[in-house]
Order: C-alpha cells, then structure tokens, then sequence
C-alpha cells in the first residue's frame, strides 16, 4: 500500500496530521487500524509474486501491516529521513540497530550518560557476541574522538541525555564519524522531531523510544529507526522479519494519532518545564538544577540552537543536604509529600512524572560509579506534563519548604 501523495515542502505541524498511507475503499478521514495478522490474497500467483518480492502487498503481520506503515510514514516524515522501521519499544530498536549492522570484531562508542538499558545493551550483551565498545563523557568531543579506532562503525549518542539533561554537538560528531567512515545514530527521545531533526546535522540514524513524547500520553511501548531507504530496507528489514521485534497495529494506531499532537505538547510542556525550572532554581532547598533552557546549563548556546530555542520538558534537580544519606532522605520526602502529581518512572506522558534515580534507573551501580555520572542521593527528575504550574509548584512545595 502506498504512501498518500502529499505536496512538497510541507511544515513539520502539517505532515504530523497528514503523512500516512493511502486511504482504503471507505474513504476514512482518520487513519484506519487494521488489526489482522494476515492477510487474504486474491490468487496463488499473486501469492507466489508477493513471497519473491516481484508485487507490492502484505503477506504477514510480521512482515508490514498498514497502520504500522502509517505510523512510519509520519514519523519519517517528521525527522525528514527518506525511511522509518517501527519496533516494539525503544530497546528493540537499538537492537535491531546493532543486529543489523554490526558483526563480532566492530567497535562502538557511545557516551556514558546514556540510557541505562542501551549501556548495558552494547557494553554487555553485545559484548557476549565480540561487539567491542567504548564509553566516553557526552560532552567532550576529544574523547569521542580519541575512542574511535579503525575497527569503529558506529558512534552513538543521545541528546539531551537523562536526567543530567547533557548536550551534545550532533554535527560535530557526524563529522568526526564520517571522517572515520563510520555511522552516526542519534537517539532522540528527549528532544523528538519537534524541537530537533538530527538527520538535518548530519546523523545517519535517529532512534526513537515511541513510549514517550511520540504517543505523549503514556499509553503504549513503541520504538523506530528512521535511516535511508537503502539502510531501512536492505539492513533494517531482513533482521525485522525474521526477529520478530515487531511494533503491534494498535500501538502503531496510537503513536500515530499521538504524533499529531506532538509539536503542540513539546511546545507547551517545554515553556512549562522552563517555567517550573526557573522557580526551583529559585528555591532555598534546591541546590542544582539541570534544564537546558536555563542560561545556567553548561550547553545552553548549543542546546537553543540545536533544540529550535527550546528546552525540552525533562528538569533535574539536587536537593541541599550535608550528606548523601541526608539528600536521600530530602529526596524521598519531597517525592512522598506530592498528592497531585505521580512518583513514576515513566516520561513522556501528559502527566507530570517524578523520580529518584540513584534508587531506579542508577540503582545498580555502585556509589562510585554514581559519583562519576553525576547521579547524586539527592537528585530529583521531574518530566513535566501538562498539569497548570501553580498547581505543580504547589504540589512540589510541600515537600519542599519543609527542608529550608
Ligand atoms: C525510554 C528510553 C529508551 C528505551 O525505550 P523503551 O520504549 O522503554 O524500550 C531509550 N532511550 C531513552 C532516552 C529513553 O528515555
């Protein structure tokens, strides 16, 4: 099924509401979901054409199924990147990432501030299988450079990162990658197509986990890889097919539908979270905040000019306290006094989501190690929803005001 026929040149806000496939018979308005996994062919022949790849059409649901399509048309569409694979949820992708293209004896770099799941991913599952890697700070462009060897082919990176929320040059190292003959991915999950289209600086490859902003509403797990059509259909899609990390019809639906919102939500729950960074930086209990829109951000020129002038809606925060033991303690009072808003791990949702992550999502490294990736008992991570922010003020001041 081909894509609906759109004009060239059309902004990011239409091609949200409009980039999918064709419409079927019925003229629906809304994009249709097709929850079949298979489907009936009109002859043996046909059949016989569509198996040898001879006659476009669907065969099995682990092969493509519409709905799926649509969700890949838009979300390609949004990053301007020619193709787009969906997959069951963000780690899948980067597991089909690596699957696809990388084989025992090749190197990856990435940096250490990545999401917990990826650093475990490369640096041990694949390490199993004699994929190689090397962590490096996020920020420090010689040591990005200084990892790669002749064995390298793929450097990695997200941007901004959680919960430090650290910036990265993604121009800069598509350079550095390129000059290496290697690949730049991007994973862009905290800034989405909204505020950032890495594939425009120079990135091979940008990742999606679809549980967040994409939906938006913390609905589904989803993830994509938006690549070339050349890397979509000759890497990407035999691994996909023959794995199975496939994203269901029904998640498809709603990340499709969620995508239409999503320059709207990232617009208003960026001015929100910059709004809500500013009163904690503010705060007599707060001793650090972490926001890129902040002009205290070690990033912030790069970051509003990477980011459209925007800051994304992730904000972190320390908490003052003498003593790791004392922040810890500060920390949980703070996330147990809320009554609106939710203790959850989740981002990406309508609702206001907080968190702690020395005890979650850094809760297996050691101090040490926490030490080094700046993750202390005291931080807090507050993705900011949609809520008005007097009331998320409100509901973080009563813990707040009883540690001053
Ligand atoms: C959540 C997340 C992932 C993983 O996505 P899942 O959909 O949970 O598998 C990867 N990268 C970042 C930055 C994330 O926030």
């Amino acid at each position: 099924m081909s894509q609906r026929p759109l004009h060239e040149g059309l902004h990011l806000q239409t091609l949200a509401v409009r980039a999918a496939v064709e419409r079927s018979q019925y003229g629906e308005n809304s994009e249709a979901l097709f929850l079949t996994s298979g489907y009936v062919q009109s002859s043996a022949e046909s059949q016989a054409r569509r198996f040898a790849g001879e006659e476009e059409g669907d065969t099995y649901g682990r092969s493509g199924n519409p709905t799926v399509r649509s969700m890949e048309q838009r979300l390609a569409a949004l990053e301007g990147s020619e193709a787009c694979m969906a997959t069951s949820s963000g780690m899948a992708a980067i597991m089909l990432m690596c699957f696809s293209l990388l084989k025992a004896g090749d190197h990856v770099v990435f940096s250490q501030s990545m999401f917990g799941s990826t650093i475990k991913l490369i640096g041990s599952e694949f390490a199993r299988f004699g994929v190689e890697s090397t962590v490096v700070p996020q920020t420090d462009l010689a040591a990005w450079k200084n990892a790669i060897r002749p064995t390298t082919r793929l450097l990695f990176a997200e941007t901004p990162t959680n919960p430090l929320t650290e910036v990265c040059d993604i121009a800069a190292l598509a350079e550095l990658a390129h000059n290496a003959g290697a690949l730049l991915a991007v994973d862009n999950c905290f800034a989405t197509p909204a505020l950032q289209r890495p594939m425009r600086l120079g990135a091979d490859i940008v990742m999606h986990s679809g549980t967040k902003y994409l939906d938006g509403q913390g609905r589904v797990m989803a993830g994509a890889l938006c690549a070339s059509e050349k890397m979509v259909n000759e890497k990407f899609l035999p691994v996909q097919k023959n794995s199975g990390m496939v994203l269901s019809p029904f998640n498809a639906w709603v990340v499709l539908k969620g995508l239409e919102t999503l320059d709207l939500r990232m617009r208003a729950q960026s001015a929100l979270a910059l709004e809500l960074a500013h009163w904690l930086e503010a705060h007599p209990a707060v001793a650090r905040v972490y926001y890129p829109g902040l002009q205290s951000h070690p990033q912030h020129a790069l970051a509003m000019k990477q980011m459209s002038g925007l800051g994304g809606a992730v904000v972190s925060f320390d908490v003052k306290a003498d003593s790791p033991e004392q922040a810890r303690a500060r920390a949980f009072h703070v996330l147990d006094a809320l009554q609106t808003l939710s203790i959850c791990t989740n981002l990406g949702d309508t609702k206001t989501l907080l968190t702690h992550p020395a005890s979650t999502s850094h809760g297996k490294l050691s101090e040490a190690q926490r030490q080094a990736a700046g993750i202390g008992q005291g931080l807090i991570r507050v993705a900011v929803g949609l809520e008005h922010p007097q009331d998320v003020q409100a509901d973080m001041t009563r813990g707040l005001t009883t540690l001053v």
